[in-house]
């Protein structure tokens, strides 16, 4: 038993989490779909739910944590041919960007990473039974669900079919019964990425591929499902519908968990709105532990605006707490911490609490430190010494302090033959690195901002 309460957007309140069974909790998230490296704003479930997965690890003894990897997809087929490259290599090197990403992050690794294209057979058993069981209906060489066959379809969005027909990006192509009707199964021409099926060569719909890998691992019927915002409709809500009308459960997941968008100037973070930022990019001029405090400073529910001067202040709280506790060892969080994430994950209101410990530890109550550290491996801050966080390169890109003294000799000379020009580039270039210069009668001094 815990005192964990979660929004549940299937109930659309707050309600106890009770896992199905006593000692075990299951948890799907989506991953990447890799064809691209990932922006700040998918870096925000990984970090959230990483932190919901530590809670539960907490509270409960066996916690089986699934996060898939979407292998097959036209974005992918799209981005191989741009590239020139095979569909597999752009898979391989995507898949190791995104881990680089994630360990740059603290983002601790799923107990099972299924990929999509490895569990081909899995999702044709689901389709069969749902054309068995008259859910789903063959035409054209696809495979569709037929959505008038499930009077609880809509449910998660709590759209009205009208809504959902108007709202969804749904191609109106003219083999659909009804204009809802979602592909489980499509043909490949011979040059697609395409597998033998009792339905002709082709390959799936991205919705069928998290029912067969959830069920595979969890169950058919399991605790938590969590994604992005903008997952649940459609994604979540025809997962729910395979899901549910292939195994006749009530339920594929009881408690379903959805995060909100990252903004930046208020608008959301988007590859088709051109306003992201990779977390590779982010990672050469932040580090990813501030990246990570920044992606927690925000209710998981709530918008967070993303900002380089948001994840500057992250860095400083770090260095705050850093200070305190970077070296003390853990002893057992507090349990108001404890409740504090217990309601619905609220970590802002977590890092409140830890900087008020800081404030108790100034005023001499040295113990504090230990119960410090213990939260932060909840949340998963403070993973370096002291030593390391202080003295380490802030980030990828940073300047050695050899660099620096080379650019700052550059500019000496720069000056000596009157380059004006040269020795102000050199003084720009290095301030925007985080590198302050001050000249004095003894020559060149520097500093890190
Ligand atoms: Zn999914």
């Amino acid at each position: 038993m815990s005192g964990l309460r979660l929004f549940n957007t299937l109930a659309k309140e707050k309600e106890p989490f009770t896992p199905l069974s006593i000692n075990h909790v299951g948890i799907y998230a989506c991953g990447p779909t890799v064809y691209d490296r990932i922006h700040v704003g998918n870096a925000r479930p990984l970090v959230l739910f990483d932190i919901l997965v530590k809670l539960l690890r907490y509270h409960y003894k066996d916690v089986t944590y699934v996060r898939n990897i979407t292998d097959v997809d036209d974005k992918i087929n799209k981005r191989a041919m741009e590239l020139g490259m095979s569909i597999n290599s752009l898979c391989e090197t995507t898949i190791n960007d995104f881990h680089d990403d994630c360990v740059a992050l603290n983002v601790s690794s799923p107990d099972v990473e299924p990929r999509a294209t490895e569990h081909i057979s899995e999702m044709i058993e689901i389709i069969e039974t749902l054309l068995a069981r008259e859910h789903a209906y063959e035409t054209s060489g696809h495979v569709l669900f037929s959505v008038l066959t499930m009077p609880e379809y809509g449910k998660l969005s709590g759209r009205s079919m009208h809504e959902m027909i108007a709202g969804a990006r749904v191609d109106i192509a003219p083999y659909k019964k009804d204009p809802a009707d979602f592909v489980l199964w499509k043909p490949s021409t011979p040059e697609q990425p395409g597998w033998d099926s009792p339905f002709g060569r082709g390959r799936p719909g991205w919705h069928i591929e998290c029912s067969a890998m959830a069920k595979k691992y969890l169950g058919e019927e399991f605790d938590i499902h969590a994604g992005g915002l903008d997952l649940i409709f459609p994604h979540h809500e025809n997962e729910i519908a395979q899901s549910c009308c292939a195994h006749n459960t009530q339920y594929m997941a009881r408690y379903w968990i959805h995060n909100g968008y990252v903004t930046v100037n208020g608008e959301k973070m988007s590859k088709s709105a051109g306003n992201f930022t990779t977390v590779s990019d982010a990672l050469t001029k932040h580090r990813g532990e501030a990246i990570r405090y920044a992606l927690m400073a925000a209710h998981y529910r709530a918008p967070l605006d993303y900002s380089d001067v948001q994840v500057s202040e992250s860095k400083l709280a770090l260095d705050r707490l850093y200070r305190v506790a970077g070296d003390a060892s853990p002893s057992l969080p507090p349990s108001e911490f404890i409740e504090i994430l217990d309601d619905d994950l609220n970590t802002p209101k977590a890092l409140a609490f830890l900087h008020q410990k800081v404030k108790d530890f100034n005023k001499g109550e040295k113990q504090v430190a230990g119960e410090i550290k213990a939260c932060t491996e909840l949340l998963g801050l403070l993973k370096y010494s002291s030593k390391e966080w202080f003295q380490s390169e802030a980030y990828k890109n940073e300047l050695s302090s050899l660099e620096i003294e080379q650019q700052i000799e550059e500019r000496r000379i720069a000056r000596i033959n009157k380059d004006f020009l040269k020795a102000d580039d050199i003084r720009q270039k290095l301030a925007s690195s985080g590198i302050e210069l001050f000249d004095n009668s003894d020559g060149t001094s520097w500093r890190r901002k």
